[in-house]
């Protein structure tokens, strides 16, 4: 596998147009509707600047672009001190993926739920 640089950040033009590959005339709806279900950003329960993120990419998947069990809610309020969407779903790089979203969304919400305190209450 090829190495990257952590600190790398830019996308080229080129990677840009890839990423921007129109969505399909169904996604509105399907996005809305997943929405409904699961209105909170699944890392830190956010409501505010919510994404509906694919699991798997639509540019390598795009028969799953409409499946909802691909999709996840995730934020970019940037309230929690990241960018959910930015850091669980793309590992810090808009050009790159997080093949294990789910799980890693849900072990951050566990921990951030189960935060101990430095301050007595
Ligand atoms: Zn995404
Ligand atoms: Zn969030």
């Amino acid at each position: 596998m090829k190495e990257i640089s952590l600190t790398a950040t830019k996308t080229s033009a080129k990677e840009l147009e890839l990423l921007s590959k129109p969505r399909s005339e169904g996604w509105p709806a399907v996005r809305r509707a997943h929405l409904k279900l699961h209105p909170k950003c699944a890392v830190c329960e956010g409501t505010k600047k919510l994404q509906v993120h694919h699991c798997a990419p639509f540019h390598i998947q795009p028969e799953l672009e409409l499946d909802p069990s691909n999709l996840i809610t995730l934020c970019e309020s940037g309230h929690g001190g990241v960018i959910c969407h930015e850091f669980i779903g793309h590992l810090s790089w808009w050009v790159a993926y997080n093949p294990n979203v789910r799980e890693d969304a849900a072990e951050w919400n566990r921990k951030l739920k189960n935060r101990p305190l430095l301050l007595p209450k």
